[in-house]
Parts: C-alpha cells; sequence; structure tokens
C-alpha cells in the first residue's frame, strides 16, 4: 500500500469530523479544523494549503515567526494563525505581532501585555481564548478552573481575573481552550469536555457582554469525543502531518 499522503490524512480527519458532527447533530461547518504544523518545514504546511487548509496552529514563536513568514510569501491563500502553547511574557510581543488568535491566555498579565503590544503595533484586536485547566492535573498550564462549581474562592478568583480581561481593549475574548490529560481510552477524556463547557456556559450567562462561542478542544486521539461535546475548534497535528520528532515543550 502506497504511504499515505497529507492529502489523505486530511480527507480522513475531515470525514472523522463529519461523522462526529452526524451524531452529535451538529452543522459540519460549526467545527474549524486547525492543523498543528508544530515542527514540520514550510512544505508540508503547502502541501495541506494546496487541499484547502487555511487555519494552522503553532506553539513556539521562536519556530512559528520565520516559518509563518516563508509560508505567507508562497501563497496568496488568506492563512489564519493560531499560537495553541504556553506564552512567556517576554514573547508576548512577537506572539500579537505573528498570531491572529491566541488560544493560551492563561493569566491575567499576559493579558494585560497583549493589549498593550496591539495598542504599540496599532493591529486589530488579537482574538483569544482562556485555557482553563478543568483536570486539576498539576502538569497542564491554564487558569485553575477545576473546582469552581465548589469552591467559592476559586470561582471568584477566576471571575475577577475574567472580569478585567474582557474589559481590556484590544482583546477580543471569543471562548475557552482545554488540554485533556493523556490517556488510553479517548472516553475518559469526555468529563473533562463536558466541563469545558459547563465553564463555558456559566461564563456566557455571568458575562453576556463577551463572545463565549469558542471551545477549541480536542487533539488527535480524542477530537471525535471533544466534538460530541461541542468543540468548535479541534487542534489536530499528527493525524494530518504523521508523527513529530519529540522537542522540548512538545506534547
Ligand atoms: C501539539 C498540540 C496539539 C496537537 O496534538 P496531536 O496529538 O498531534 O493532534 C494540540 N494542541 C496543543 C496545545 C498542542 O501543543
Amino acid at each position: 500500500m502506497a504511504v499515505s499522503t497529507i492529502a489523505d490524512r486530511l480527507a480522513a480527519v475531515r470525514a472523522a469530523i463529519a461523522a462526529a458532527c452526524a451524531r452529535a447533530n451538529r452543522p459540519v461547518d460549526s467545527v474549524t479544523l486547525i492543523a498543528v504544523s508544530k515542527t514540520h518545514p514550510p512544505d508540508m504546511l503547502l502541501e495541506a494549503i494546496a487541499c484547502g487548509q487555511a487555519h494552522f496552529g503553532e506553539n513556539r514563536i521562536e519556530e512559528a515567526a520565520g516559518k509563518i513568514a516563508a509560508v505567507q510569501a508562497q501563497t496568496n491563500v488568506p492563512l489564519t494563525w493560531h499560537m495553541i502553547g504556553h506564552v512567556q511574557s517576554r514573547k508576548a510581543r512577537d506572539v500579537v505581532a505573528a498570531f491572529d488568535v491566541i488560544h493560551s491566555l492563561d493569566s491575567l498579565k499576559l493579558a494585560e501585555r497583549y493589549a498593550r503590544f496591539v495598542d504599540e503595533l496599532k493591529r486589530p484586536p488579537v482574538s483569544v481564548l482562556l485555557e482553563v485547566n478543568v483536570s486539576g492535573e498539576d502538569s497542564k498550564s491554564g487558569f485553575d478552573g477545576s473546582r469552581w462549581q465548589t469552591d467559592q474562592s476559586q470561582r471568584e478568583s477566576l471571575w475577577s481575573d475574567i472580569r478585567r480581561i474582557i474589559e481590556l481593549p484590544g482583546l477580543r475574548v471569543w471562548g475557552l481552550m482545554t488540554m485533556a490529560p493523556i490517556v488510553d481510552d479517548p472516553e475518559q477524556a469526555r468529563p473533562v469536555f463536558t466541563a469545558l463547557r459547563a465553564l463555558r456556559d456559566a461564563l456566557a450567562q455571568d458575562f453576556p457582554q463577551a463572545d463565549w462561542s469558542t471551545l477549541s478542544m480536542g487533539m488527535t486521539d480524542d477530537y471525535p469525543v471533544a466534538i460530541e461535546e461541542g468543540a468548535t475548534m479541534v487542534r489536530i497535528g499528527r493525524a494530518i502531518f504523521g508523527e513529530r520528532a519529540s522537542l522540548p515543550g512538545d506534547v
């Protein structure tokens, strides 16, 4: 059998997304596929672009800045770049300069820095998703949102940060993002996705002035389950581009 190409793998992922949408009674265009291209060279992204892929996710600004420029120089297709990895404060300016959507906003301090650089760079507001750790796993970054329903002080601190973030000019809050723990059976990730949606629903009720429509959740091993639980963006790397050589900071 021939080695499968990016075109074949993309087609298989799109079919699986459509099947999950059908099971959940959702229109297929309610899910945006983000091709996670970290570690892969511009040529592989161009191959995906030739198959109609327009959204790409990267997790390290050092790697992404040059790659974005290289890809943009070789295509006229309008592309949307998503920062999905943890960002150190000193890299905030470069991230605001290079990306359209930031999925990994995980502190008020970083939100304030992004807002400042949006102003300095005179760019349109940057869309942000608040990354929330709903599983309570220590290794995960994000706002702690593991006990907001039972722990009043956790809820107050989360709500208070969010109240300030949505007031920042320069940021357009667009929803939530989470990383599910790595598990053997994708069903084990389902409660994490359900929990993110429940938190989103509570925030939408308490902060109706912001847009909470995006739920960025689901990766290669668990995206069909995430879609059943309401994901509107799935971030998929290996199923499209194949295995990655592992790098520090990679997952
Ligand atoms: C690498 C990465 C992904 C994609 O992971 P795959 O298992 O390759 O699909 C999704 N989200 C984040 C935040 C990542 O770092």
